[in-house]
């Protein structure tokens, strides 16, 4: 016998999950925790937030709804990785979902790109888009404004349809992370919503869209979770990846 195992497959791998547990809901930043780095989930409402999060859980700790933009507070988990996922504890922040006439917030000192932009698909409703803008604006303000302390790390990702690259409010959020120069990346939902003939024509339309890597993953099938846990490990680390500009001044 050589000793050596099959190769265990991606997606058995992937569906490892951590310890995860609902920690609160907020209603405004000052009611955060503090003390751990955070991941800010950034994304239009129906995107798959609450179904990523419960696939890196491993179990339903995020309520999923096929009834877009619901959310209206900042929902904090409490995420232990496991070996393989990288290292220290840290919170996942829900933001609420956008999608419905303006993207991103304005203000926070910097430039937001855009004004208005309609919705591609009509969902969110304007309540759930001015929770986002507002509290979004105060996260960033809070998180990555000169001279916050709160939190050890907090970084940002910005979850987009692995089927819809590019849609004008996802770009819209894209470019105020990218002007915040926060530690950020793109991650791509619903893959299995893709054939395999289709997927690589939508990550090169994503990768063009987004000027750089777009991580696809799976809450269905827990494809690409684990490339989804190194990303979560890099963006805590000392150098984190961050969204260079689409239009370099
Ligand atoms: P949220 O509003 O961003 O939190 O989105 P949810 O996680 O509630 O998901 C919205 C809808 O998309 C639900 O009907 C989910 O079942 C579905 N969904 C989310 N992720 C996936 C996925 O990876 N694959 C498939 N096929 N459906 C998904």
């Amino acid at each position: 016998m050589s000793g050596s195992r099959p190769p265990t497959t991606p997606s058995r791998t992937d569906r490892i999950a951590a310890r995860a547990e609902f920690v609160t809901s907020a209603a405004a930043v000052a009611d955060l925790p503090a003390g751990f780095p955070e991941v800010a989930l950034v994304g239009r409402s129906n995107v798959g937030k609450s179904s990523l999060i419960n696939a890196l859980a491993g179990r339903a700790i995020a309520r999923t709804s096929a009834t877009p933009g619901k959310t209206r507070l900042l929902n904090v988990y409490r995420v232990v990785p496991r070996q393989g996922q990288g290292g220290r504890a840290f919170h996942l922040v829900d933001l609420p979902g956008y999608g419905y006439t303006r993207v991103p917030p304005p203000g926070h000192g910097r430039q937001a790109r855009g004004g208005a932009h309609r919705s591609p698909s009509g969902d969110g409703g304007p309540s759930a888009e001015g929770d986002f803008r507002a509290l979004a604006a105060a996260y960033a303000g809070a998180r990555w404004a000169d001279g916050r302390d709160e939190v050890p790390e907090a970084a940002a990702l910005l979850l987009v349809d692995a089927r819809h690259p590019g849609l004008e409010n996802d770009l819209a959020a894209y470019d105020w992370l990218a002007s915040l120069g926060c530690p950020a990346a793109v991650v791509a939902t619903k893959l299995d919503k893709l054939t395999r003939a289709e997927r690589p024509r939508a990550r090169l339309a994503l990768e063009t869209a987004f000027h750089g890597p777009v991580v696809p993953t799976s809450a269905a099938t827990g494809e690409g979770l684990k490339d989804l846990w190194r990303l979560i490990d890099r963006l805590l680390s000392r150098q984190p990846p961050k969204l260079p500009p689409r239009h370099p001044s």
